[in-house]
């Protein structure tokens, strides 16, 4: 067992959020022997803890899960301890600008603390929102950790040709998602709008659009309000609807989008955000001020958090640059 951390009063870099993103800024902050502190709210938190198999990832090539995934790169920290300072659970509460430094303040083992460095790597990731059935998200997690709903059409797309898929979403991103499934040639795509009506938030001519490709490309649209699950002996995705319907699938996908984006901190900063809510930074992963659009001195953002694909490498190469360029640029 390691031993627990001891909190130094100065670091190179205080890094907020400790998955894939962060875990990387922190073991590249040690190699290239700078002194890290990794804030990290905990595993369970990141999104690829429920991944049960990753099939992109260099390395594995019979595919790794995403807890294994956090064990390893875990272990990797641990090797530089002598200069990065793994704090989990832990949960950072704010960011401040104090002249040449950023103070972070979190909560551990049950004190509260405050990390002080020069840069400020931001990893929080996004949290994806869980289909509810009665109000409550439990109902689809057997149906999701045996891979059966996916939530990343980037991940396990691939996963996808000669199948029939559910998509649940009833917005402009879910009628997107489900046109660009058919890019895998799955054998049927259906989306289930659970309760609510297609599109209804979006513009005319949007909702013009793509009820009119959603038609041409053969995705029929149920609205009926889902009342549960069912097929997962069988290892298929059964949508119970409220009306005593059923319909059954090889797979489903959640196309809900995020529940929570971690803007707070991020905003405090004054970070700039894109339309989508993610962080815009530039090519080295500085985060661009809201202001005027220029980069924020000593503040960047990797992973899931930042505007770009959502996965573990780039997740993995956002903070490689990011660590680089302060190293360059500030250490
Ligand atoms: C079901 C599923 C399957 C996936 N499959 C794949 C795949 O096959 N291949 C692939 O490349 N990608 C996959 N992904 C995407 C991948 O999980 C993400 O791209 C990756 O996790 C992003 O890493 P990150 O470090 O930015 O964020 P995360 O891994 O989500 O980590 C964020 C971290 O921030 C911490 N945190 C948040 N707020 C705070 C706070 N206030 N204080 C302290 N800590 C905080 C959390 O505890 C968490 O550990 C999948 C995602 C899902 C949901």
């Amino acid at each position: 067992m390691p031993g627990l951390p001891r909190l130094r009063d100065d670091y190179d870099f205080v890094i907020v959020g400790g998955g894939h993103a962060g875990l990387q800024a922190g073991l590249k902050a040690g190699l290239l022997d700078k002194t890290a502190a990794i804030v990290d709210r905990g595993p369970k938190y990141s999104r690829s803890y429920y991944a049960p198999k990753m099939d992109n990832l260099p390395g594995f090539p019979t595919g790794i899960s995403g807890h294994k995934l956090l064990d390893l790169q875990t272990q990797a920290v641990r090797s530089q301890e002598e200069r990065v300072g793994l704090f989990s659970p832990a949960r950072a509460s704010a960011v401040v600008r104090r002249d040449d430094r950023f103070e972070v303040t979190f909560d551990w083992l049950k004190q509260t603390h405050v990390a002080r460095g020069r840069a400020v790597v931001l990893a929080m990731g996004v949290v994806d929102r869980i289909p509810e059935v009665g109000g409550k998200i439990e109902p689809i997690f057997p149906w999701a950790n045996q891979a059966i709903v996916d939530f990343c059409l980037l991940c396990d797309g691939h996963e996808l040709p000669g199948r029939s898929v559910a998509v649940i979403g009833d917005d402009a991103f879910a009628a997107r998602s489900a046109l660009d499934i058919l890019e895998f040639r799955p054998a049927s795509v259906e989306l289930l709008t659970h309760g609510r009506r297609l599109l209804g938030g979006a513009s005319t001519e949007e909702r013009t659009a793509l009820t009119a490709a959603l038609a041409e490309r053969g995705i029929p649209v149920f609205e009926g309000t889902i009342g549960g699950f069912d097929g997962i002996r069988e290892h298929r995705f059964i949508v119970e609807f409220a009306d005593g319907s059923r319909r059954s699938y090889d797979r489903g996908f959640s196309a809900l989008g995020w529940y929570d984006m971690h803007q707070e901190l991020p905003r405090s900063l004054g970070c700039r955000f894109d339309a989508d809510g993610f962080v815009v930074t530039d090519e080295d992963c500085r985060a661009l001020a809201a202001s005027d659009g220029q980069p924020l001195p000593g503040v960047y953002c990797v992973g899931d958090q930042r505007n770009g694909w959502n996965q573990i490498p780039e997740a993995w190469a956002t903070a490689e640059r990011a660590v680089i360029h302060a190293w360059s640029a500030y250490l």
